[in-house]
């Protein structure tokens, strides 16, 4: 209840202001159509929320792209070359630090090969496990991606577009579940605050999901969410296009 009412608060200083924050969702490891993937499209679908897609090119997506093709406005990207962990434990990571820039981008241009394919195809990357090899963003710029998206920068100034997410609507250890309402609006209410504060009113902010790890009370919160922000004055959905520079909405 705290949680809410602090959240309410900044949200009534957003509003006083008359700005509106910017909210981006990006749904991580998708590889075929399933049930856990239907129930996220008839989120996004009910509510009218513009969804990405981040999906997994380790094998033929023809599945996924006759499933994605009677669906509007729903944004894939490529999530990592195999989503294969390659760390001797602490902390996963696709690509070891030897990786050279050409390596990492022969990796990228075998996936993307896979998704270009696909329906609302757009050519950005999201490493898994927001790993960001340290030669990564070399690679990215020579595959001529059009942007990246990993964990918690807020406006960062960089060569090629980084639009992060922010709050991750599952806790992973032991094992993946709901994060819970009260952390949640805590999270929410840190991220709208620190943009107040610094007056990068329009940094977006990025909700990560996990179609295929959800519990009930995150498949619930979700819903709520989606309910609130279809209403709210101050808390709008952008498209991950309208987040970049030079990018037109998905048919
Ligand atoms: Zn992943």
């Amino acid at each position: 209840m705290l949680q809410a009412l602090l959240l309410s608060r900044e949200l009534a200083r957003w509003r006083a202001a008359g700005r509106r924050a910017r909210l981006w969702w990006r749904d991580d490891d998708a590889r075929t159509p399933g049930p856990a993937l239907e129930r996220l499209l008839a989120h996004a679908l009910a509510f009218d929320a513009p969804l990405t897609l981040a999906v997994i090119p380790d094998g033929d997506r023809a599945e996924l792209a006759e499933r994605l093709a009677t669906v509007r406005g729903v944004r894939v990207v490529q999530h990592g070359a195999d989503h294969v962990d390659r760390s001797a434990g602490g902390g996963a990571f696709e690509f070891p630090p030897e990786r050279t820039a050409e390596e990492i981008a022969a990796a990228l241009r075998d996936g993307w090969t896979r998704l270009a394919p696909l329906p609302g195809a757009l050519k950005l990357f999201t490493p898994p496990w927001n790993a960001v090899h340290p030669r990564l963003t070399d690679a990215l710029a020579s595959e001529r991606y059009v942007g990246w998206s990993a964990w918690s920068e807020v406006a960062p100034e960089a060569a090629l577009p980084r639009i992060d997410t922010h709050l991750d609507l599952l806790r992973w250890n032991p094992s993946p579940r709901f994060r819970g309402k009260a952390r949640l609006a805590s999270q929410l209410r840190r991220q709208l605050a620190r943009r107040r504060k610094a007056g990068t009113w329009d940094a977006p902010i990025g909700l990560l999901t996990h179609h295929l790890d959800h519990d009930e009370a995150a498949w619930k919160w979700l819903a709520g969410l989606m309910r609130k922000v279809r209403r709210h004055p101050v808390l709008t959905w952008s498209d991950l296009g309208d987040l970049l520079p030079e990018t037109g909405r998905p048919q």
